[in-house]
């Protein structure tokens, strides 16, 4: 066991959690509980302008609802003091510079590099000038590396940048505002972080953190970027997509469960062949190793498969639980017979691809069903005297059975419909219990509906008959 792991999530609290930094959190959490260490979130809301706290607690709240718990809490506007010392100590190294220039100066010199074909890198003519901060501009680090800057990516093998291309990179506003890339380096020494694991969009990021590591004295954390989230078309993310905050994805209905086996998938493959896997059984299998490079593609319809999966293997209390919520018309309803929810609950479960699916589902549980005469023919070949007489034959057999299930009810009829016909016996009773084309099988309506309901209903099919 190693205990020294410790990863961490460092979200902006300027917009909601969308699906690319949960499924970061994803795999730093799982990693950090696979070897017994820490998973830690921070937040960086240095940004002060974006930054709002509503959207850290809706970034605590998705996290929570996925299951994945933090062990250490940090905020960056919380820690000042400690950007400060250290920025202040490369300044006295003589590591960085007040660069003074504006937007529209650095913009008119990368427009000149790009006419002429020159990497667009700031060249500062105040690099060595000895400014204190003042106006507008940054302080930039220092870069004077050679040659290429180099890491070890544990899923993407040696990765190489030439420093030259990185150029002198912005650091600080002042010594009380550090900048992005700063403030990390600070952090990640500081909080002990041993793996960094995100986005690849982060790569370019990289090394100008190595640099400003090396320049702290600190050590280097193991890096491993993530392949991107691409769209269907392989593009990037859009909203359509699945660029939803996951809080809309449990409004829309779905299961946490679901959601981290999906993101889970998003770039990892599991040695077995089951896609189907809840939290416990990723953080026993995952490896790093397994995760590709390519990127991976956000496909809806695999998230509603494993979701009506997830629906499926769940325990009828918990689900009944959670459904109550999606059918607040009925709330009185399952107050007043709680036993007669479970029972619906039992007989929708299988067919449920949203929890929010659930009223459109089971509408033949609350509303007396309303249907064509027509729809009671099975393939509209019956007639409906013949009809009628099924549905009879039906109804004596059902008043004269006392133990109710899906299985009794079955017991009770099978003889009958192999005799007459599957078809042209339980079509019509399916569409007397519930007035749709589509719907659970007759028999599990029938307990669901209890004994009473079900005669009352087919009582009244036989009076669309006649
Ligand atoms: N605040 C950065 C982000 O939200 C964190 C990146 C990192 O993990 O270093 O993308």
């Amino acid at each position: 066991m190693q205990n020294n792991i410790r990863t961490r999530i460092a979200p902006s609290p300027t917009g909601a959690l969308h699906v690319g930094t949960a499924r970061s959190a994803l795999f730093n959490f799982v990693y950090a509980r696979k070897f017994g260490g820490a998973f830690i979130l921070r937040i960086e809301d240095t940004d002060t302008l974006r930054s709002r706290r509503e959207y850290e607690n809706e970034i605590k709240a998705a996290l929570e609802w996925l299951g994945l718990a933090w062990d250490e809490f940090y905020r960056q506007s919380e820690r000042t003091e400690l950007y400060e010392r250290q920025l202040h100590r490369l300044h006295d190294d003589g590591a960085m510079y007040w660069c003074p220039h504006t937007i529209e100066e650095l913009g008119a010199e990368r427009a000149a590099q790009s006419e002429a074909k020159a990497p667009p890198v700031h060249q500062c003519e105040f690099r060595d000038a000895e400014r204190g901060a003042d106006g507008d501009g940054v302080f930039r680090f220092k870069n004077t590396a050679d040659g290429d800057i180099v890491f070890d990516d544990l899923i993407r093998g040696e990765i190489r940048t030439r420093a030259d291309l990185v150029g002198d990179f912005s650091i600080a506003k002042d010594f009380k505002t550090p900048l992005y890339n700063f403030a990390v380096v600070v952090d990640d020494a500081e909080m002990n972080v041993s793996h960094v694991i995100r986005g690849e969009d982060h790569i370019s990021n990289t090394p100008k953190q190595l640099l400003l590591q090396q320049a702290l004295g600190f050590g280097r954390p193991a890096y491993a970027h993530l392949p991107l989230v691409l769209g269907r078309d392989r593009s990037k993310l859009s909203k359509r997509d699945g660029e939803t905050s996951l809080l809309e994805y449990k409004e829309q209905g779905y299961v946490p469960e679901a959601l981290v086996n999906f993101m889970a998938l998003l770039g990892w493959h599991p040695a077995g062949d089951t896609d189907v896997f809840e939290l416990d059984a990723l953080i026993r299998d995952f490896e790093l190793e397994r995760v590709g490079k390519a990127g991976a593609v956000f496909d809806i319809e695999k998230l509603n498969w494993l979701n009506r999966e997830h629906i499926r293997m769940r325990d009828v209390e918990k689900l009944a639980r959670e459904l109550e919520f999606f059918v607040p018309q009925w709330s009185d309803a399952i107050a007043a017979d709680p036993e007669r929810w479970r029972k619906i609950v039992e007989t929708a479960q299988e067919r449920l691809t949203t929890l929010a699916s659930m009223g459109e589902q089971t509408r033949w549980a609350w509303e007396t069903p309303d249907y064509d005469t027509e729809l009671l023919s099975w393939k509209g070949q019956e007639e409906r005297p013949a009809i009628a007489r099924h549905l009879t034959a039906i109804r004596e057999k059902l008043s004269l059975l006392e133990d109710w299930s899906s299985s009794s009810v079955e017991a009770a009829l099978r003889p009958y419909a192999d005799a007459e016909g599957r078809g042209a016996v339980l079509w019509p009773f399916r569409v007397a219990l519930s007035g749709e084309k589509n719907s659970p099988g007759p028999f599990e309506l029938a307990y669901a509906l209890g004994k009473d309901e079900t005669l009352a209903r087919i009582n009244h099919a036989i009076t669309h008959c006649t």
